[in-house]
């Protein structure tokens, strides 16, 4: 079953991709374990944690279980969910969106994408042998592009605001033409980058960090952070949950902007590409979950970022302008008092730079 996350109307597994009233769907309950294993075979990828994942089906390309690194000049440790092997976190949440696409027959899977989520979810589609049409905005990385291409599936590209991609794929979906494999608005994808939270806890012996933090824009990581902490907690594996801190770009920051955590008079931030969502379905969901683990959202600018992504390639960490907003807002969120000194914080390196 899934229940309407905003009117708690319900529906059956298969269909709709959303809620009658236009809201995003999850499901009914969280599959929670007894108890914790002594330990994990770290062989499975996100399926060894196949405990608190709700669909039987298993797609797998050697995902989950990145390094989680110390990185003192920030005072932080990193995650680095840019090894995943099509270069971001998203390949989490690829996995599980498609072995539910498996668990409910369907046969073609959309997605619109900047890019690395619709890169995921068609090498996923590949490796289970479904066939994927991805939306992509006509101004996206020719690279990024040709390595979809190249998993065999149709890419299409629509040209104008982000928005009128995703406003493409969905009328697309609404015609018929495929399953509806979101990373904003499918339920499974988020159980899958919920498995980052899992690990986090693991590698540090089932101790939970004061705080996360990782780049924001429609929350597919933010809040799968936050339903994985939550489910360690529910399932007693851990005692807490750490704030979690997103980073928006500058022009693009509709949960900074409410907070009034935005820099005055700073051009909108083009180089963070893969946040650039002004509208994001799941915006009730973030705030309840920063509300919840006393939170935070800031905007960056594209100054910062540009800076950060120097200075993190110059200590090793290739990751691409979006990432670096993570690391760049650190600052911030020490003199907001959001992070306090000596706080242990992990901070999630999200996309590798291409
Ligand atoms: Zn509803």
């Amino acid at each position: 079953m899934r229940t309407c996350s905003v009117c708690d109307r319900e529906y059956p597994r298969e269909e709709p991709w959303r809620c009658s009233c236009g809201a995003p769907l999850d499901y009914a309950s969280q599959p929670l374990p007894d108890s914790r294993p002594a330990q994990f075979s770290r062989a499975s990828g996100v399926w060894d944690f196949a405990d608190f994942l709700p669909m039987g089906e298993r797609v797998s390309l050697g995902e989950g279980w990145t390094p989680l690194v110390d990185a003192p000049e920030w005072d932080a440790t990193f995650k680095l969910e840019y090894l995943h092997p099509t270069g971001s976190f998203k390949d989490r949440g690829a996995a599980t969106v498609i072995a539910e696409a498996l668990e409910v027959g369907a046969d073609r899977v959309l997605e619109d994408s900047s890019g690395n989520a619709g890169l995921a979810v068609a090498s996923y589609a590949a490796r289970a042998g479904l066939d994927a049409k991805i939306y992509v905005p006509a101004s996206a990385k020719e690279a990024k592009v040709r390595r979809i291409e190249r998993t065999g599936a149709d890419v299409v590209p629509v040209e104008g605001s982000r928005e009128s991609v995703t406003a493409a794929c969905i009328d697309a979906v609404e015609n018929g033409a495929g399953w509806y494999a979101s990373h904003a608005w499918n339920p499974a994808f988020f159980a899958g980058t919920a498995t980052a939270a899992y690990e986090i806890a693991a590698q540090r012996n089932w101790s939970v960090p004061d705080a996360v933090v990782t780049p924001l824009g429609h929350g597919t990581l933010f809040l799968g952070l936050y339903r994985g902490f939550r489910a360690l907690e529910q399932a007693g594996w851990t005692d807490a949950i750490p704030r979690i801190l997103g980073t928006q770009a500058v022009g693009y920051s509709p949960i900074a902007d409410e907070e009034g955590s935005t820099p005055d008079a700073a051009a909108a931030n083009d180089l963070a590409d893969g946040i650039h969502i002004r509208d994001p379905p799941r915006a009730h969901q973030i705030r309840h979950a920063i509300d919840e683990t006393d939170g935070a959202a800031v905007a960056v600018s594209a100054a910062a970022t540009e800076r950060e992504r120097d200075r993190l390639s110059g200590a090793g960490f290739h990751v691409e302008p979006t990432c670096a907003t993570a690391t760049a807002a650190l600052p911030q969120f020490r003199e907001r008092g959001e992070l306090q000194d000596g706080d242990d914080v992990v901070v999630a390196l999200t996309g590798r730079n291409d």
